[in-house]
């Protein structure tokens, strides 16, 4: 077969590469670097080749390409690494980017030379526009669009992290379960519309109460749970009851003629070693809120055992 372009050639189609492609050896050695004119790093790394991964960054991370690159060789599979380089790390580097982070991800080859030995063709891609939209596609689905809180879904996964620690730490955390009193009543009096914004004004006015590291979330239409951590059933009830008087000391005020005052029941209860699923907090919460259904709204009630069974 007769060569379709020159040596030269080939070599400057290479170059030209908008993602950079590397030759490591299996010891981490720059062997030879290509192309990444589209990496907007402002750097073309051709500086590195003769050097090893130690040499030009920070060990934690050449550490890991390092591993990648003899995995890739012992295995003699491709393999996949995503890894962000920040401004700390560019310091070592030497070039300096205007981007604060960068999120590469790359591809890695083991290939064979023609001398035989073993490298690895190293493809690297700055995915830093794809990474940031990927993070913002995540919040948004984790948020509840009306309220702008945790919804059900974010907000149940965080609670089985919280069970999966609290199992390890076994630090005090509380569970508290919100639901409007007599919210159907809204609806009918004033609409679905004006109700909407009632769910948001008793979110917002529990928001204002809650600490930064405490976990809202809207698990129902107009039901929210809590987790508190570092509190007790008593700590988490002292919060509880300053919420309950905020939200009905804060009428909602939707203009000079409509104004619209709720009240919320609570239910508490405290992590237990049992707690091995969200299951057992979100009964006994319930359980308890039941209660302060019961008992005539706009209270709030802990947990215990003669609870068992509440249902609506
Ligand atoms: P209770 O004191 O027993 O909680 O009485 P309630 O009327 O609040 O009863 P319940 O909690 O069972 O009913 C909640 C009502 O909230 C039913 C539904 O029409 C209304 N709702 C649920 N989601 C939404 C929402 O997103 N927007 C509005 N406007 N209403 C909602
Ligand atoms: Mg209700
Ligand atoms: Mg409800």
């Amino acid at each position: 077969m007769s060569q379709a372009f020159s040596s030269d050639q080939y070599f400057r189609i290479l170059d030209s590469s908008p993602d950079h492609v590397f030759i490591f050896n299996s010891e981490g050695k720059y062997v030879d670097v290509f192309g990444g004119h589209e990496n907007g790093i402002g750097f073309d790394c051709k500086a590195y080749v003769g050097q090893s991964l130690h040499d030009v960054m920070p060990t934690t991370l050449a550490d890991l390409f390092l591993k990648t690159i003899q995995t890739a060789l012992s295995s003699q599979k491709t393999q996949r690494i995503s890894y962000q380089f920040n401004q700390q790390q560019l310091q070592d580097l030497p070039y300096s980017s205007s981007s604060p982070e960068l999120w590469i991800e790359s591809i890695l080859k083991p290939f064979t030379l023609d001398s035989g030995e073993q490298v690895v063709i190293w493809n690297a891609r700055n995915i830093t526009e794809k990474h940031h939209l990927e993070q913002k596609l995540r919040q948004l689905s984790e948020i509840d669009t009306l309220t702008g809180i945790l919804n059900r879904r974010a907000f149940m996964n965080c609670l089985s992290d919280k069970v999966e620690s609290f199992q390890i730490f076994g630090m005090n955390t509380s569970f508290l379960m919100l639901d409007i009193d007599r919210f159907k009543l809204v609806n009918d009096n004033f609409g679905h519309v004006i109700g909407d914004q009632v769910i948001t004004h008793v979110t917002k006015t529990c928001q204002e109460e809650l600490r930064k590291h405490d976990i809202f979330g809207r698990i129902g239409g107009e039901e929210f749970a809590i987790i508190l951590h570092d509190a007790d059933q008593d700590q988490a009830y002292e919060i509880a009851e300053r919420l309950r008087e905020a939200v009905d000391n804060n009428v909602c005020i939707l203009d000079e003629n409509t104004q619209v005052h709720t009240t919320i029941s609570v239910g508490i209860t405290q992590f237990q070693p049992t707690d091995t699923d969200n299951k057992f907090l979100l009964t006994r919460s319930d359980n308890a809120m039941y209660q302060s259904k019961k008992q005539g709204r706009n209270q709030v009630t802990i947990y215990d055992n003669s609870m068992h069974g509440n249902t609506d």
